[in-house]
């Protein structure tokens, strides 16, 4: 005998639970009414609940993680119904990720590294910093931003309050392009979806991005960033701040009041 698949949720008298999914375009909506309302709330708004109580609650109804994941990067893992009847699925570590990328050789800046630089910080930070990709420096040991652009991220960060290792530092491009010139948008494509299975996997409140690069890549925009910065956009659901590059506030020191203007804009958005 054949057995044929019965039709699923037809038959009434079918009693078998079903596992509920939370609708993608439901936690889409949460994730832009969180990031609508921190904007308000950045902008000084009082007429709606923007306390950190009802901004947290939103972003854990949005559970990020795993329906970025779902949505954008990955095949969707069907995971395990709960008690509730709702599909829990593990969200990616960021060690599976670092493990998937393995000794990567998917474009020619390979040739060329000496170390991967994947990114650090905290798995659960609430803040990622995303700059170009490693310098000199950078290649060298592995680490992002520990040249001396990024001595001047750490005093931002810390002028911020948080500590490199409470907020997460990464790249666009994981391997240093030669004489630090700006990726190609062959690279940024082989790299790319690394960095977003890694903001998937973080899951934060706020992305920073460091530079014209890192701001015009997330966004998919050719407008410069001295009119990118300064505001908020959104990627992947997530409340977006472009800043310019420490590098270039080595060069243009006046230019450091509008990098703190926009972190404070930042911080003001940041829930416990
Ligand atoms: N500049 C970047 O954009 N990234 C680094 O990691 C270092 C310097």
């Amino acid at each position: 005998m054949i057995l044929q698949p019965r039709p699923r949720g037809i038959d009434p008298m079918d009693a078998t639970p079903r596992p509920l999914r939370r609708p993608a375009s439901v936690v889409q909506l949460l994730r832009q009414v969180r990031s609508s309302l921190a904007y308000l709330k950045a902008s000084g708004c009082t007429g709606f609940d923007c306390s950190a109580e009802g901004l947290a609650t939103l972003a854990r109804l949005g559970i990020p993680q795993r329906d970025m994941r779902t949505e954008t990067v990955l095949p969707v893992d069907q995971g395990t119904p709960t008690e509730t009847g709702v599909v829990e699925t593990m969200p990616e570590t960021l060690d599976a990720i670092r493990a998937d990328l393995g000794e990567c050789t998917r474009c020619p800046l390979s040739r060329g590294r000496s170390h991967i630089v994947f990114g650090e910080g905290d798995p659960r930070a609430r803040l990622v910093f995303v700059g170009e990709g490693p310098g000199f420096e950078e290649d060298r040991c592995g680490h992002p931003f520990v040249g001396p652009a990024g001595q001047l991220l750490t005093k931002i960060i810390a002028a911020m309050k948080l500590s490199r290792e409470t907020v997460y530092i990464a790249n666009i491009v994981k391997c240093r392009p030669p004489g630090n010139r700006n990726p190609e948008p062959d690279e940024i494509r082989c790299c790319l979806p690394f960095l977003k299975r890694q903001l998937a996997a973080i899951g934060p409140q706020a992305i920073c991005t460091l530079g014209g690069v890192a701001a015009q890549t997330l966004l998919e925009s050719k407008t410069p960033i001295s009119r990118l910065r300064g505001r908020f956009h959104e990627f992947m659901g997530i409340p977006l701040m472009p800043t310019f590059h420490p590098a270039f506030l080595l060069r243009n020191p006046n230019k450091k009041r509008e990098v703190w203007e926009d972190v404070q804009k930042i911080m003001k958005t940041l829930t416990a």
